[in-house]
């Protein structure tokens, strides 16, 4: 093995602390997206926040020199601090993050912390982070990490460190799940594999970790769910990109955990990502089944062969993808599954075609994406060779309402106005309740059985009734109890987190896809002109401002708060933000210049009524107002870099 690090002659002096380093490792908030699930999170499931927990981090912290003090922040559940006690802040993230990345190692940096960058975004792109860090990690951190802490140790940090071998995953510690707030995810991560077989064109993974699957072995993966347990866990997500891709290794695996499993009173729900050769093998499935499986996710991508073929995702050809997927159930195993409009093969006609197949099969929580080309991918390479990328588009989230490149047999806007319909369509309660038949006619013994206490499994199903099967009216409640009755008890369950889901992604869908910006922009302006209308006195004193600008999609209100502003006008902003908000998809900016003790309880109510609609408003806050302000960086936009002049995009 060898490690290649590169000097860089900006990197600053950091002599060694005269006590043990402290290291805070911050995860960016992510933008909202599909994956967020966040209606399930916040209205129907009890005491979570979000999904999966930063499993890089507790992995890193497991890498640290023994004495280090590690603190990890995940800005998704938590407020990143302002003034943290840290001699290192390290900031991870993955394409989706990289603008919250960017923005908290600008600010850590800009404060005098060193810093340092990694995640799989930082191990595409190190380039792109050269300014932006004192130390860039470039890859599986396993060997590079403590290498790093020894020369930060020794004052003589380098400014990128660059994996360039393979890394044995058995070297691969425990993570440090203390170090997490596991109560608060719905579901907890850990990872077998690194690596996948396949070579399909779009995919980063193996431009990452390479073709050749490596695993840790089954004793490790065994420490890791003791420390699990411990901690009173039952959700597990395997994070490997492909949990079979050395099949004869996945079947070890699957042996050890229906073993520990049995010795822990199948204290576990386990689910995966796996390809759809899965359903091929009779064996694995059992084994799938006996230690506990209850759900995989499985890049479908498409029912046309021709765009699997140019995709050469030649796993998915040759087969009865329908077929495969109902085996799966039949096996008691729920499938989630990605899909891909956009390739060149693809036209106008593939969405109808996917809104067949997807509703055919059963699928709920099915993930359509318009292709996008990942940076290092075949893919990108190919579409940068034929000058077809669309500069700056890159966002990583392949759910967005937008692509970066040109597509070959559609028109652009066309394409993304069918996106809409598409997910539209699928999301309505007629095709949610009709997948949930399409499921339940095959799986008749699901292995998910609900792992909620009774009175939590209690508080569940009245949430969704109160707030997602009353709030749709007699016909969606119809719907819902014909899921029901066409199903034996044993399924209800999994029909109950069905629901939970689609209702969650119609949610989404609501509150992001936009309708008529038109009307947005109308709406926009006119409660702009209500609000300086209705707050003439303060806005005649320079106190309060309103403007409206073009943001990247929509358009986008700023409030300036820069002087006293009385209750009632607070009152008054309160009111007309948070309709806007509810009433459209536009974003908010909020700016507070100035503060006093007396003003605070206004503009906490002002927070409050806004949290809702968190993830579209940007807060921006100065110097001075901050010591008298906490801002949830976890529930709003905090704005980290200078004052906004126009737009930002919310976060
Ligand atoms: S099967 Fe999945 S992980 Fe493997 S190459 Fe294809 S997209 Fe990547």
């Amino acid at each position: 093995m060898q490690i290649q690090s590169v000097n860089h002659p900006d990197a600053p002096h950091h002599p060694r602390p005269q006590r043990p380093v402290r290291l805070l490792l911050i995860n960016p908030r992510f933008p909202e997206s599909f994956w967020s699930f966040r209606w399930a999170v916040e209205k129907v499931l009890p005491r979570k926040r979000t999904i999966n927990p930063p499993l890089g981090l507790a992995t890193l912290a497991a890498l640290c020199p023994p004495e280090w003090e590690v603190e990890i922040i995940d800005e998704n559940i938590e407020a990143v601090p302002l003034k943290p006690e840290a001699d290192i802040i390290g900031v991870c993230g993955m394409g989706a993050q990289f603008k919250r990345q960017r923005e908290l190692l600008n600010y850590y940096r800009g404060q005098g912390f060193y810093v340092v960058a990694g995640g799989s975004f930082a191990s595409l792109c190190p380039e792109r982070f050269a300014d932006l860090a004192h130390s860039v990690i470039a890859g599986e951190a396993e060997y590079i990490w403590p290498e790093f802490c020894r020369d930060f140790e020794q004052g003589r940090a380098k400014q990128r460190y660059q994996e360039t071998g393979v890394v044995n995953l058995e070297d691969s510690p425990v993570p440090r799940f203390e170090l997490l707030k596991l109560d608060q995810y719905t579901t907890i991560s850990m990872q077998f594999s690194r690596g996948c077989p396949y070579r399909c064109e779009f995919c980063d993974i193996i431009v990452m970790f390479g073709r050749r699957p490596r695993t840790k072995t089954p004793v490790q993966i065994g420490k890791e769910l003791d420390a699990l347990r411990a901690q009173n866990i039952c959700n597990v997500f395997f994070v490997d990109d492909n949990l079979i891709g050395n099949k004869k290794l996945a079947k070890e695996l699957l042996r050890y955990l229906g073993d520990y499993q049995q010795q822990h009173d199948y204290q576990f729900n386990f689910g995966t990502e796996v390809s759809l050769n899965l359903a091929d093998d009779e064996e694995l499935l059992r084994l799938f089944r006996a230690a506990n499986f209850s759900w995989v996710f499985i890049g479908i991508e498409s029912p046309d062969e021709e765009s699997l073929k140019e995709t050469r995702k030649t796993q998915n050809m040759r087969k009865d993808i329908l077929a495969a997927v109902q085996t799966i159930y039949a096996h008691g195993i729920d499938v989630l599954a990605g899909f891909i409009v956009g390739f060149d093969n693809d036209t106008l006609d593939t969405f109808e075609q996917q809104y067949q197949f997807i509703t055919a099969s059963g699928i709920q929580v099915a993930m359509v994406g318009l292709l996008t080309a990942l940076p290092r991918t075949p893919l990108f390479e190919r579409l940068e060779r034929e000058g077809r990328l669309l500069p700056e588009a890159y966002h990583g989230d392949n759910t967005k309402l937008g692509t970066n490149f040109i597509p070959k047999r559609m028109d652009y806007q066309a394409m993304v106005n069918h996106y809409q319909a598409l997910y539209r369509r699928l999301f309505s309660d007629r095709t949610i309740a009709a997948r949930i038949r399409n499921k339940t006619r095959y799986m008749k013994r699901p292995v998910y059985k609900g792992e909620y206490t009774l009175r939590e499994s209690m508080h569940i199903v009245g949430a969704l009734f109160a707030r997602g099967l009353l709030t749709g009216g007699p016909v969606r409640l119809l719907r819902f109890l014909r899921t029901l009755i066409t199903a034996g008890p044993r399924v209800w369950p999994q029909i109950m987190v069905d629901w939970i889901a689609g209702l969650a992604m119609r949610d989404y869908i609501k509150r992001h896809f936009r309708n008529d910006l038109e009307r947005e922009r109308r709406l926009t302006q006119l409660t702009a002109a209500r609000l300086r209308r209705r707050c003439a006195t303060s806005v005649r004193r320079g106190a309060l401002e309103v403007a409206t600008y073009a943001g990247e999609v929509g358009t986008n209100l700023r409030v300036m708060l820069q002087g006293y502003v009385d209750r009632a006008s607070y009152k008054k902003v309160a009111r007309r933000l948070e309709k806007m908000l509810r009433r459209s998809t536009a974003t908010l900016t909020l700016c507070i210049e100035e503060l006093s003790e007396k003003q605070r309880p206004h503009l906490d109510h002002l927070l409050q009524r806004l949290a809702p609609y968190g993830d579209r408003v940007s807060i921006w806050v100065s110097e001075r107002a901050r010591p008298l302000l906490n801002i949830d960086s976890s529930v709003f936009h905090l704005l980290l870099d200078k004052k906004p002049t126009q737009a930002p995009a919310a976060g």
